[in-house]
């Protein structure tokens, strides 16, 4: 058996109960046997046995008290995967469904995401399944600060620095920042995703979905194309998805279509972008309100309709993991789509991957494709340590180059391994070799 597929079977036996993690274990390994099995300098090293095992598993009880006065128990995690190359960071996630398994797919993913951006960061993730959909503010508050008793004492500006996520935004990361320095009566960068006032980017909200885009661009303008005139099919209505949405437009492109977890619009003459903000920004709402006040939009719930029906020339899943199905690969290929770009972490399953690849689709992984989320929080820490904020203009420009940078790299990474165009090889192998190299260097 070679050295990955060694590591494979005992991720499968190790971790059985751990689906997603295991699936994003095997899509980076896959990926490597390129240079893995050429060079045994990392099985000696027993590189990938350590990669593959989270530095350290935080796990705890978050106890809170709801307005009805009733004690509410939830679960707490922090994944912290690798310092190889800097401090773990990597996104918080209050979700329903979060669960160790998902924490360490991402926490793991985030590893070669961070590493990418070119800025010395290592990989970790967070989170809860406490769901602050319906829930008061009093309530996310109450939560916010039991979470952060505990998590406190396990990050630290140059330790761990956590950020946002599905579920997490300004509200929340306030709320967390807030009862931090509570506790260790510091005023220090600890939380990226803060609000503009005390010690955030501009650009940060923005940073996720616009570098998506950037991505995306670069790729076109480097095959004489652009968004001008172009059809986007985007999944989610969340931070990522509407300022992709955005960006895009600002481009020229015609966003046709946007969803949340109970249904997708479709919108063809183009997605109003200032009601989906008011109705999911302001509102908290559900996406079937807009449908009521554009009429000329059509509504689907889950079961009838998915955003991946519609015919489009780019899409943008924007949502949750394994959200692009193989059957949505096959509609998108067969209704013409030409690009399909990650917003989401692991939206696309592994057989839907390899399914675009084969039909010549241009695909970006999330790891290189959502990359400019974290790239921005990089410049936040940045600005936080020097006591410096920058313009909007300067954070975007920083964030462009980032992306443009990254679109390179991973596109130099797949020619020179002899995979020209498979950008999910150039990114796991771009990725890796950074980190690789720094594990190597310093030891067990
Ligand atoms: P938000 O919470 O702002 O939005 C998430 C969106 O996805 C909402 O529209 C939500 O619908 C929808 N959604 C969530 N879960 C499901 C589900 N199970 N099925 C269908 N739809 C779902 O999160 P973000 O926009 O911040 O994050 C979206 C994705 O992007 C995630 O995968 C995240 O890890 C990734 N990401 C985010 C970054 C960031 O900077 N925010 C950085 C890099 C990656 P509803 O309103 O119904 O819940």
């Amino acid at each position: 058996m070679s050295y990955i597929d060694n590591i494979i079977s005992n991720i499968e036996k190790r971790d059985a109960g751990q689906p997603e993690f295991i699936q994003a274990a095997k899509e980076v390994l896959d990926s490597l046997r390129i240079i893995v099995d050429k060079d045994n300098t990392y099985e000696k090293a027993g590189l990938l046995e350590r990669l593959v095992e989270p530095e350290r598993i935080v796990m705890f009880r978050v106890p809170w008290i709801d307005d009805a006065g009733k004690v509410q128990v939830n679960r707490g995690f922090r994944v912290q995967f690798s310092s190889a190359i800097g401090p773990y960071k990597g996104g918080l996630r209050f979700h329903p469904s979060v669960t160790l398994s998902i924490i360490k797919f991402l926490g793991f993913e985030q590893i070669f995401k961070n590493s990418l951006t070119g800025l010395p960061m290592g990989g970790g993730k967070g989170g809860s399944d406490f769901d602050p959909k319906g829930k008061s503010d009093n309530e996310v508050m109450r939560f916010c600060q039991s979470f952060m008793t505990e998590l406190y004492r396990h990050i630290g500006q140059d330790t761990d620095v956590p950020a946002g996520d599905i579920g997490v935004g300004g509200r929340e990361i306030g709320f967390m920042y807030g009862q931090y320095k509570r506790i260790v009566n510091r005023f220090e960068g600890v939380l990226t995703g803060k609000g503009i006032g005390w010690g955030g980017s501009l650009a940060r909200t923005e940073a996720t979905g616009y570098g998506l885009v950037y991505i995306v661009e670069e790729y076109l303008n480097k095959n004489g194309d652009s968004f001008k005139g172009k059809k986007v099919a985007i999944s989610g209505s969340g931070n990522v998805a509407i300022f992709a949405a955005q960006k895009a437009m600002s481009l020229g492109a015609t966003v046709i279509s946007m969803s949340d977890s109970n249904g997708c619009i479709c919108h063809k003459k183009g997605i109003n972008l200032d009601t989906i903000k008011d109705i999911k920004l302001v509102k908290r709402e559900r996406l079937t309100k807009y449908a009521e006040i554009h009429k000329d939009a059509v509504y689907s719930d889950v079961s009838n309709g998915r955003v991946w029906d519609i015919a489009c020339d780019i899409a943008l899943p924007c949502a949750t993991q394994n959200e692009l199905l193989l059957e949505d690969a096959r509609k998108l290929s067969a209704s013409g789509c030409k690009v399909v770009a990650e917003g989401a972490n692991m939206p696309t399953t592994l057989d839907a991957t390899e399914y675009l690849l084969s039909k010549g689709i241009a695909f970006f992984p999330g790891k290189a494709a959502n990359a400019g989320g974290v790239a921005t929080s990089g410049l936040e820490m940045s600005q936080n340590s020097a006591r410096l904020s920058w313009s909007f203009e300067e954070v975007d420009a920083k964030l462009k180059n980032i992306m443009v940078g990254i679109f390179h790299s991973i596109d130099d990474a797949a020619k020179e391994y002899g995979k020209p165009g498979n950008f999910v090889i150039g990114a796991n192998i771009a990725g890796f070799l950074k980190v690789a190299r720094a594990m190597l260097d310093q030891g067990v």
